[in-house]
C-alpha cells in the first residue's frame, strides 16, 4: 500500500478487472497515494468460475494500431499477447491480471476483506480484516458475480444457478434453462454438446437479432454461431415465454409458464438470471435507480456519499450499460481524473488512456449504431 499520510487519497475495493484497471489509471497520476484491497486473490472471481466458462468477447492484440485489446484493462497490455489465446478462460485471465499488477506494481492487499465503510468528515473509513484504513476517496469494485439474482418466481429455489458449478455439471435428458441471453445460450449450448435435451425460456426472446448494435442488448457474434450449431442438433427449443413457477415431481422438475404449459426437466432447471450490483459493505452509501441499480453521477459517483465511486459492469447512465470489460474500462481513467484533480494533482497522462481508446468521458457517444 502505498501511503504518505494517515490518510490515502485513494483506495480501490476489489481486485478484478475493474479495481486493478482503475489502480492503474490513479498510478497514472502524479504521486497519488492508493491502495487495492481484495479478500481473495487477485482475479478471483475467474479463479471461481466453472471451468467450463470462458470469455465472450475475443481478445486480438491490435494496440499498435489504436484497437487495444477488448478484454485489455491497460493500454499497453493485451491479454492475446500475454495468454496466446483469444477466448481466455477464467484461470487464464487471473493470470493476465496477475502479470499486469505485477509489471505495473500495484499496490495490492490480498486476502484482506472490506466488513464495513463509514463516511468522515474527510472521507471514509474502511474496515477490513486487517484494521481500520482511512481513505479520502474510495473505489467500489467488488463485481456482481458474488450476488447471483434467482428469478423472482416460486419454487425458485429448486433451480441452480448458472454461475454455480452444480450447473454445468453434466445432466441427461430434458433439462430447462430459464433466461435466454448469453449466459442461458452458453450453458444451455453445453449441455446439448453433451447430450441433454434442452428448453431455453424467455419471455423477451434476447436469441432473436432484434433491433440495435450493442452487444450489451443483443448476443454476440460466438453465442450466435453457437446458437445455430445446438439448434441443428434437434436438441435444442426456444421458448419465448416467461417462467412463473418451478416444482418438483417424483420423477424430475416441471417449469410452468405464462401461457399455461408445463415444461419437463429431468434435473433441476438452471436459473440463467443474471447478477444483482452486488454492493456488499457499500450498499447504504448508493441510492437507488427506479430499476434497482446504484444511482450515479457523471463521474459514476454516488449521488448521496461524494468520493465514493463505482467501477464495473454494475454502472448504468440512462439506458447505457456497462456490462464488458471494453465498456466498463472506459470509466477507469475518468474517475482516476475526478480523483487526482480532487487531490490537486497533475492527472495529465491520463490522455493516453483517451489516445488508447480508453476513456470516454462523453457518454452521449455510446450509443452509435452500426450501419451494416
Ligand atoms: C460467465 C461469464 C462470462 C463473462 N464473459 C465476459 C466476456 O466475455 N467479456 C467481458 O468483458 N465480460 C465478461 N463477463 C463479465 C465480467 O466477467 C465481469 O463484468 C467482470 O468480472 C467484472 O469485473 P469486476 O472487477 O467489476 O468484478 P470481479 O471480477 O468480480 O472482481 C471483484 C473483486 O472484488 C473482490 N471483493 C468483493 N467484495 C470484497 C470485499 N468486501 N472486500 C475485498 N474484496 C472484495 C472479489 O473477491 C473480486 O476479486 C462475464 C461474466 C460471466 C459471469
Amino acid at each position: 500500500m502505498t501511503t504518505s499520510a494517515r490518510f490515502l487519497d485513494a483506495l480501490v475495493i476489489g481486485a478484478g478487472p475493474a479495481g486493478i484497471g482503475t489502480a492503474l489509471a490513479l498510478a497514472a497520476v502524479d504521486s497519488l497515494a492508493f491502495g487495492v484491497l481484495e479478500r481473495g486473490q487477485i482475479g478471483q472471481t475467474f479463479l471461481d468460475w466453472p471451468a467450463e466458462q470462458a470469455f465472450l468477447t475475443p481478445s486480438f492484440t491490435g494496440n499498435g494500431f489504436g484497437a487495444t485489446d477488448l478484454n485489455a484493462v491497460h493500454t499497453q497490455t493485451s491479454p492475446a499477447f500475454t495468454l496466446g489465446t483469444d477466448y481466455p478462460s477464467g484461470p487464464q485471465y487471473a493470470k493476465y491480471l496477475r502479470s499486469v499488477a505485477a509489471h505495473f506494481r500495484v499496490p495490492v492487499m490480498s486476502r484482506t476483506e472490506v466488513t464495513s465503510v463509514a463516511r468522515h468528515a474527510d472521507g471514509f473509513e474502511v474496515v477490513c480484516s486487517r484494521g481500520p484504513v482511512l481513505a479520502r476517496s474510495l473505489v467500489w469494485a467488488g463485481g456482481e458475480f458474488h450476488h447471483p439474482l434467482p428469478p423472482r418466481i416460486p419454487g425458485s429455489g429448486l433451480a441452480d444457478h448458472a454461475s454455480a458449478s452444480a450447473a454445468w455439471r453434466t445432466r441427461t435428458g430434458e433439462l430447462v434453462v430459464i433466461g435466454g441471453y448469453e449466459s442461458g445460450i452458453d450453458i444451455a449450448c453445453h449441455h446439448v454438446a453433451h447430450g441433454a435435451a434442452v428448453t431455453v425460456v424467455d419471455a423477451d426472446h434476447p436469441w432473436d437479432a432484434g433491433s440495435g448494435s450493442d452487444p450489451s442488448f443483443r448476443l454476440a457474434p460466438r453465442s450466435r454461431m453457437r446458437l445455430e450449431a445446438a439448434l441443428a442438433t434437434g436438441r435444442l427449443t426456444l421458448v419465448p415465454a416467461r417462467a412463473v413457477g418451478v416444482k418438483q415431481h417424483a420423477d424430475g422438475f416441471g417449469v410452468r409458464l405464462s401461457d399455461g404449459r408445463t415444461i419437463a426437466s429431468a434435473s433441476r432447471p438452471i436459473a440463467a438470471t443474471g447478477f444483482g450490483p452486488g454492493l456488499g459493505p457499500v450498499e447504504d452509501l448508493f441510492a437507488r435507480r427506479a430499476d434497482g441499480w446504484p444511482e450515479l453521477d457523471d463521474d459514476d459517483q454516488s449521488t448521496i456519499a461524494p468520493g465514493l465511486f463505482l467501477s464495473g459492469p454494475a454502472i448504468r447512465h440512462g439506458g447505457l450499460r456497462f456490462c464488458f470489460v471494453y465498456t466498463f474500462r472506459q470509466r477507469f481513467a475518468h474517475i482516476a481524473r475526478v480523483i487526482g484533480e480532487r487531490a490537486g494533482k497533475d492527472t495529465s497522462a491520463l490522455e493516453a488512456w483517451r489516445a488508447a481508446g480508453m476513456l470516454t468521458d462523453d457518454l452521449s457517444c455510446c450509443g452509435v449504431e452500426c450501419a451494416c
